[in-house]
């Protein structure tokens, strides 16, 4: 069971959390807890980091005093007594520990990935150990698990790659035993360490993919993502309200959906419960009585095209336009080695006789990709784009579908086009600016009369959104 950063924002919503817990627990089955940071810790963290890279110590420690705060106040709601006295000392000893390293990095001057994920791992070490004794409080035998004991990672900080076997050996080892005795392991997600235990990260949202890799490595009955949504929706309900909920999805549209922006899922998550068939839910810790989606590996036929519409902002189009090496053999492998050499992952793809335009997320090496690219074409590149991106199994079989996507968004500039080897996904580029305008256009025209079986229509009620 994991449980994002909202369902562990403050004593009510742990309290919440618990009670799904002990549900759980009375109806016989045994849970290993897995919690993000506290909601925006995580953006906290970071920003104290950059203060403190950047010679501003005085920024950097007084963020920090505001979190030692919250995270205490919160604790004093949450326990009473001796339990609150002890976990008071040990979040102090925390934030201690956490002000030494901004004063350390101020001080050199520099922060690199490797101290940016010691900083940002403060957030998911305190929520866990709050959330373990805010259990034991309450019944539930809430066992704190550090989880960089059991979370093995390569070295690429900022995005580690888990092992999934030393993992499994791990989890064996040091939470099994906990689960045999009764109890409720409690560890955080996100991050994780090095086989020579040095503190990593598996990337922004990477709780959820924690929680896969332990409900895999477990070979667990089901794994639950706990959010403030009522589970997948067939857009984000902070673009349309009206969304409505998914019922049933099958992995591979989950795992497109995420891939292409919906931050419900980390792209991957789905992964270790595909490879072990272990259904995945997702589910509303403020509504928890909503049947919320379940992520399974085949869907069930359904009778509109699409089942959900993602987005994803701040990507940058680059187009190469291949004068010098028109039709050598060769090209697109040179193209494409000068992404693989700065490890910068690619979205999508469109080429023509003479050019190729790519798209792609991360844009701190551009120029130094762009400078190299030049030296066999000519580049342009362009910012602030967006990917919009439609996904359902069942567009294999309706015809014409493409003409009903572009009339519906025809006031829209498009830049890109692709749908996906796949077949299951239809996605091009606008402007950033034209994102929202795109997707209620498009959520409208394909979601105003759908499928009852797939599709919660009755709920099309008020959804829970974030403040
Ligand atoms: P958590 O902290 O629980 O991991 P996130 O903020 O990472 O929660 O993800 C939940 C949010 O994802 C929702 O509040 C919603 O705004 C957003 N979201 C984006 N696309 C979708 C979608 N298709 N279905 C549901 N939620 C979505
Ligand atoms: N706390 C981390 C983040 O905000 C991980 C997560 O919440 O999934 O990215
Ligand atoms: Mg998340």
């Amino acid at each position: 069971m994991k449980f994002g950063g909202t369902s562990v924002e403050d004593a009510k919503a742990i309290d919440r959390t618990a009670a799904i817990v002990r549900g759980r627990r009375e109806r016989g089955l045994e849970a290993v807890v897995v919690v993000s940071a506290m909601a925006k810790v995580t953006d906290q963290l970071l920003a104290a980091a950059a203060a403190a890279g950047r010679d501003d110590r005085a920024g950097a420690l007084a963020i920090s005093a505001r979190l030692r705060h919250r995270h205490i106040d919160t604790t004093a709601d949450l326990l009473d007594g001796e339990r609150f006295v002890q976990l008071q000392e040990t979040i102090n000893h925390e934030f201690d520990a956490l002000d030494d390293l901004l004063r350390g990095i101020a001080a050199v001057g520099e922060l690199t990935a490797r101290t940016n994920d010691l900083v940002v791992s403060f957030g998911e070490r305190l929520s866990s150990r709050m959330v373990a004794a805010a259990f034991e409080q309450r019944g539930l035998q809430g066992a704190h698990v550090d989880a960089r004991t059991c979370i093995v990672t390569d070295a690429h900080y900022g995005k580690a790659v888990p092992q999934e076997n030393a993992i499994e050996a791990k989890l064996t080892e040091l939470v099994l035993p906990l689960i045999e005795a009764g109890q409720t392991p409690v560890m955080g997600g996100f991050i994780g360490a090095t086989k020579e235990g040095i503190t990593t990260t598996l990337g922004r949202g990477g709780s959820d993919y924690t929680a896969a890799l332990v409900g895999g490595g477990m070979h667990a009955g089901a794994i639950e993502i706990w959010t403030d949504v009522n589970g997948i929706m067939t857009t984000d309900p902070r673009i349309c309200p009206d969304a409505l909920r998914v019922k049933t999805i099958s992995f591979e549209e989950a795992a497109e959906l995420a891939y292409f922006g919906a931050k419900v899922l980390h792209p991957a998550t789905i992964l270790p419960a595909v490879q072990k068939s272990i259904p995945v839910w997702v589910l509303n810790s403020r509504n928890a009585e909503n049947e919320g989606t379940k992520i399974t590996a085949l869907a069930p036929k359904c009778a509109s095209p699409f089942k959900s519409i993602a987005a994803k902002k701040r990507l940058t189009i680059i187009d190469v336009v291949a004068s010098r090496m028109l039709m050598s053999h060769g090209y697109l492998k040179a193209v494409f080695d000068v992404f693989d050499k700065y490890k910068c992952a690619i979205d999508m793809v469109s080429t023509s006789e003479v050019s190729i335009s790519l798209t792609v997320d991360s844009n701190e090496r551009l120029p130094e990709i762009c400078e190299e690219l030049g030296k066999i074409a000519d580049v342009k590149y362009e910012g602030r784009k967006a990917l919009v991106c439609l996904v359902g199994e069942d567009i294999r079989g309706h015809n014409g579908i493409a003409g009903q996507v572009f009339s519906a968004v025809s006031h829209v500039n498009v830049r890109m086009i692709s749908q996906g080897a796949s077949e299951i996904n239809m996605s091009f580029m606008i402007d950033e600016e034209d994102v929202e305008e795109a997707v209620r256009s498009l959520h409208k025209r394909f979601f105003v009369n759908p499928d009852e079986t797939i599709f919660d229509v009755a709920a099309r009620a008020p959804i829970a959104v974030k403040a």
